[in-house]
């Protein structure tokens, strides 16, 4: 199995080195590195189960641009013969697994949140019916690609030792280098992303007004977590996009989600149901988050929220 290992600033994302420890649970895996500074990072993948990492450093993956990472792994696919390549889902990593399932012609298994081998076979697990049922998934020929949804596998180190590493630099097809990235804005943000975090603490309409907010900062910081939001509030203006949870958001699955005034409606229960634990504080007893939370509170949040923040931080103090 090969593993895309992506890489921003010079950090392998946590995602797919959890998808790599994974391949490795399964038999022998390998990793794929593009980008500047990949060599630095063989050592990393070692240490989550890659026996062996190709890694590209060229010109033309500097950027974090999809169409030459299809190259340079249709290259390694090709190279060491792999029969199946995983990603863990990212706006990058999702462009890149379309592309090379275009370029080899192979089937590629998208939102998938688990693997196993049955009888030898490869069995993906699939989410459906707004993620009410899993389904087996399989694939008709080789290599067969599969993507995984965020969060899917525990970013384990498996012990291994330094891998072996090839620097590969493929030929890029003239369509693949035509795109430019003319410029990078990065958002502002201090502490965990909500995709990364193993807490997160959400608001939903019921904080009241964007300034309440604060409450969820509050209780997300002494929890060491990120903040997360419902479509209404991010509709209203009182939070950004990014945090957006749910079926035109984010899908997350952090060990401990805790929903501050949100009542559950469907589309948000999709992004965020596969969590640890979900708590929920909510000031109706009939909210519908109340039927797949494990701890509901009846209360007000700005009158429970505080207490929790200073008992939170007295107790990790
Ligand atoms: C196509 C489509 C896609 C959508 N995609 C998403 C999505 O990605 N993510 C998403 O979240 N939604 C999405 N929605 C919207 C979704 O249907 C809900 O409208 C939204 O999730 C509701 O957000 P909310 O829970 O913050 O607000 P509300 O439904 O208004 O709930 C507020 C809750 O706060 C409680 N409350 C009020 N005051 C207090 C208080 N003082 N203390 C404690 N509790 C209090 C209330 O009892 C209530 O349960 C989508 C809808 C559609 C149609």
């Amino acid at each position: 199995m090969l593993v895309f290992l992506e890489s921003h600033g010079k950090e392998l994302q946590k995602g797919s080195l959890g998808v790599l420890a994974k391949a490795a649970s399964l038999g022998d895996a390998d990793a794929v590195i593009a980008g500047e500074g990949a060599n630095a990072l063989a050592a990393e993948a070692g240490k989550f189960g890659a026996k062996k990492v190709w890694i590209c450093e060229d010109g033309e993956v500097a950027q974090p641009l999809p169409q030459p990472r299809v190259d340079v792994l249709a290259h390694v696919v090709e190279e060491g013969a792999y029969d199946t390549v995983l990603f863990a889902n990212s706006v990058l990593a999702a462009d890149i697994a379309a592309g090379l399932a275009a370029r080899l012609d192979a089937g590629l298994n998208w939102d998938l949140v688990d693997v196993e081998l049955k009888d030898g076979e490869l069995v993906g697990k699939r989410p459906a019916l707004q993620d009410s049922v899993y389904a087996d998934v399989g694939w008709d020929g080789t290599p067969r690609l599969a993507l995984f949804r965020a969060g899917s596998f525990d970013a384990t180190a498996t012990g291994g030792g330094e891998p072996e590493t090839t620097n590969v630099s493929p030929s890029y097809a003239e369509h693949s280098t035509a795109v430019k990235l003319v410029g990078q804005d990065a958002e502002e943000s201090s502490g965990p992303s909500i995709e990364d975090a193993d807490v997160i603490v959400a608001g939903g309409r019921g904080l009241g007004s964007p300034d309440n907010f604060t409450l969820a900062e509050e209780l997300a910081k002494a929890l060491g977590g990120a903040v997360g939001a419902t479509r209404a509030v991010v509709d209203a203006g009182w939070y950004p996009y990014s945090a957006q949870i749910g079926q035109t958001g984010k899908t997350v699955s952090p060990k401990l989600y805790v929903a501050l005034g949100i009542s559950g409606a469907i589309q948000h229960k999709v992004g965020m149901q596969s969590s640890g634990t979900i708590v929920a504080i909510n000031k109706d007893a009939n909210a519908p988050i109340f039927e797949f939370s494990d701890l509901g509170v009846v209360g007000d949040v700005h009158e429970i929220v505080p207490k929790l923040t200073e008992l939170v931080r007295a107790r990790r103090g």
